[in-house]
């Protein structure tokens, strides 16, 4: 086990080589340091104050590759490119591959030479490529120099048996180095306790990468976090504080969705990383009065919703606000998983469905304050003027009407947990904008009592998710044109958004 001191060392090294002329580079500036955490394990700690939106630190991968769950989808082991009917074989390693220049690429060269390295117990093109696959990641691990395996791992790792079978599972294959395989478990269960999913661009189809980001993954978890980030098209990782940070606090990150209930964090991060969360949050049966996790009172005369007792307890009974019903948690997971089972079987591709289920199903069962129904608005905002047969030309008057209600309705519950300048506002602030310019533009009067929340909007969006590879690509266009200070005329500004998909592809 390296000691702090040599663990800090080992960091600055690996962040020195992030010199991204845009971002703050670690040096004697960085605002934070490595400490013992009250909750167990390292974290990292403001040592003076730090204002919202500054840059903590840009991390890069030490290793990167495909996700390693059981659900994977095929697709190119070099450029990620998604089931194209062009996928094939290497026929020396069997990993999977779109085309001759991906096959001809440094990644795949250093992927093919360890692979094919292992003398193979049954014919290669017999291997299992998805398997390969899900292990690729832990593989790559296997050309990391000495200092970089060292680091790596000193990192936390998960220890229990599940973690790691996808090597172990190579075995079938191929015969490999106990040594190496040794190692590859072991970089299997640090990847499984820290890797970060990496956002892909806006709309591309790609399969899941995940990636190990060292100093991001000494952040601890904390379900209304301090900090956001986001990918660069380098797969550098941006941390950003999303509030001030007061000197001596500790840097969170969030391993869970923001807009998730209460227990559904909580089993999510028992399932995945193996602990409970105690935070203020999971503390709060109401979480700061959002009441995502709210049931219906069980009595049918009753308006009110259950909440659990104890929300720290998963065995806590459950209390309606209004009447004081109790209900035992038993019936509780029931409910929910009967819930469960009715989102599954939701098309969540199909708009009209989901709108209907939306606007006259769902909430018979489940207050709208239910995480459900938030994640129902969440995906009605994102496709509503966005996707074909919907798009702002065609959307009515209704819909547009709802896309904004519903964006003020989440931004609304992201502002009562106390997110700050999250990811998620971000998105919000940018939906809510479009569908602001769309009623300015159909309706040209309404223009000047709009303006000032249209350019704000865009503006604070603009602030929240530059430089991010998974934000709109229209961001930049439309902060020019219908942000604070452009000096075109109406006509101008508003010719974007007729214009808006030319303009993408000739400024790209
Ligand atoms: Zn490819
Ligand atoms: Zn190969
Ligand atoms: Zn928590
Ligand atoms: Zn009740």
């Amino acid at each position: 086990m390296l000691s702090m001191e040599q663990l800090s060392q080992m960091l600055q090294r690996h962040l020195g080589l992030t010199n991204n002329a845009n971002e703050l580079q670690y040096s004697s500036k960085s605002k934070w340091i490595i400490m013992e955490s009250p909750l167990g394990g390292r974290g990292l700690f403001a040592t003076e104050d730090i204002s919202s939106g500054e840059v903590l630190f840009v991390d890069h991968p030490l290793v990167y590759g495909p996700r390693s769950g059981t659900i994977i989808q095929r697709g190119c082991t070099v450029c990620n490119i998604l089931n194209t009917n062009n996928l094939f074989k290497c026929y020396k390693c069997s990993l999977l591959l779109c085309s001759e220049s991906c096959q001809n690429n440094s990644v795949h060269y250093n992927d093919c030479r360890v692979i094919s390295g292992w003398h193979n117990k049954v014919p290669i093109e017999e291997v299992d490529d998805e398997l390969l696959s899900r292990a690729l990641t832990a593989i790559r691990a296997l050309i990391l120099n000495e200092d970089q395996k060292q680091f790596m791992t000193s990192l936390q790792a998960h220890v229990l048996p599940q973690h790691g079978t996808e090597i172990k599972d190579l075995q079938q294959y191929f015969e490999i180095p106990t040594e190496d395989e040794q190692f590859m478990i072991l970089a299997s269960c640090v990847l499984d306790a820290n890797a970060f999913q990496i956002a892909t661009s806006y709309e591309r189809k790609e399969m899941g990468k995940r990636g190990l980001y060292p100093v991001s993954s000494l952040m601890n978890h904390h379900c209304v976090p301090n900090t956001r980030y986001n990918y660069n098209s380098d797969l550098q990782m941006i941390v950003k504080a999303v509030k001030p940070i007061r000197a001596g606090s500790e840097i969170f990150t969030c391993y869970t969705g923001l807009l998730w209930g209460t227990p559904a964090r909580r089993i999510h991060l028992y399932k995945t990383k193996h602990f409970f969360c105690k935070c203020e949050r999971c503390a709060d049966p109401t979480e700061r009065g959002t009441l995502l996790a709210a049931l219906k009172c069980f009595s049918s005369e009753c308006p009110g919703s259950l909440l659990p007792i104890e929300p720290l307890k998963s065995s806590s009974t459950w209390r309606c606000l209004e009447c004081g019903l109790r209900v035992p948690c038993d019936n509780i997971c029931t409910l929910q998983s009967a819930l469960g089972s009715l989102m599954g079987s939701l098309d969540f591709g199909n708009v009209e469905e989901l709108e209907n289920f939306f606007l006259t199903r769902v909430t018979k069962y489940i207050p709208k304050t239910n995480q459900i129904v938030v994640d129902l608005q969440c995906r009605l905002i994102w496709k509503l003027g966005e996707v074909n047969g919907l798009s702002w030309h065609e959307l009515s008057e209704s819909r547009l009407a709802l896309k904004e209600k519903l964006c003020r309705g989440t931004l609304r519950t992201t502002a009562a947990l106390g997110a700050g300048d999250a990811h998620l506002r971000g998105l919000l602030l940018y939906h809510l904008h479009a569908a602001l310019a769309e009623r300015a533009r159909r309706s040209p009067d309404l223009y000047e009592e709009l303006k000032s929340e249209i350019e704000s909007t865009i503006d604070q969006a603009y602030n929240i998710l530059q430089g991010d590879i998974s934000a709109p690509p229209d961001l930049e266009l439309r902060r020019r044109y219908l942000g604070p200070g452009c000096d075109k005329s109406q006509e101008e500004r508003f010719f974007i958004l007729d214009k808006k998909k030319n303009f993408v592809t000739c400024t790209q």
